[in-house]
């Protein structure tokens, strides 16, 4: 698996800058309107500290992004991003194949549940990281194609976020709206929906 961890953050962090206004109206409307700012202020700092990530082995430059992003972003979507991106690299051997890659991502949702005590149906990320998650270990245990998994994926994590709509918040800010959160996105599940697109596009175009 070719695999430049640097060009993955970096296509993350574009596609964040791109759509942080959208993330932060998406908050506005079930939140406090900061996710975009949240999310753009992590990725910023990640990109800042690329020439110290530069050439370490990819578990290690995911680990120390995840640890940024505990560190730089504020709100509930930091520690839950850093624990995705802490626990996926802590589980990333240092030249990953496909099956590698589903089980380390597997354990950074893991990772996830715990930190934030929920689950699929909370309407949050995990609607989106779990059925991705679900997807790419079956697919890689059926020998799916390699770039049948990256049409296959974004699709998924497209579907996940679009059923975020008819949920009620269970967890974060948008809880406290209950019902009123229904017929939102949840900004989180789209910001985690576009991290997806990206690493498959950028996935795509390395392989
Ligand atoms: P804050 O809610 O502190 O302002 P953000 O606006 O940056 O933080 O992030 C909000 C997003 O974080 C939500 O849309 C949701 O997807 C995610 N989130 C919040 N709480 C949880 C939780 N307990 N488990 C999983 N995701 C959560
Ligand atoms: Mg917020």
């Amino acid at each position: 698996m070719n695999l430049d961890p640097l060009k993955l953050l970096e296509a993350m962090a574009a596609t964040v800058r791109a759509h942080a206004d959208e993330l932060t109206a998406l908050d506005q409307a079930i939140g406090d309107a900061d996710h975009g700012v949240n999310m753009r202020r992590g990725f910023d700092a990640i990109a800042e500290s690329r020439e110290a990530l530069a050439g370490l082995p990819v578990g290690q430059v995911l680990q120390k992004a995840g640890m940024t992003l505990v560190m730089k972003v504020g709100g509930a979507s930091g520690p839950l991003y850093g624990s995705l991106f802490m626990a996926v690299g802590k589980a990333m051997p240092e030249a990953p194949d496909l099956e590698a890659f589903a089980k380390a991502f597997e354990a950074g949702v893991v990772s996830v549940k715990q930190r934030g005590r929920s689950d699929v149906g909370d309407k949050t990320m995990l609607d989106v990281l779990v059925p991705v998650s679900v997807a790419l270990s079956a697919g890689v245990e059926q020998g799916e194609a390699p770039d049948r998994l990256l049409t296959l994926i974004p699709q998924q994590a497209a579907a996940g976020l679009e059923a975020t709509r008819a949920l009620s918040a269970n967890k974060g800010r948008a809880s406290y709206l209950g019902e009123r959160s229904i017929g939102h996105l949840d900004p989180g599940a789209r910001s985690s929906q576009l991290l997806i697109e990206a690493v498959c596009q950028s996935f795509g175009g390395q392989s």
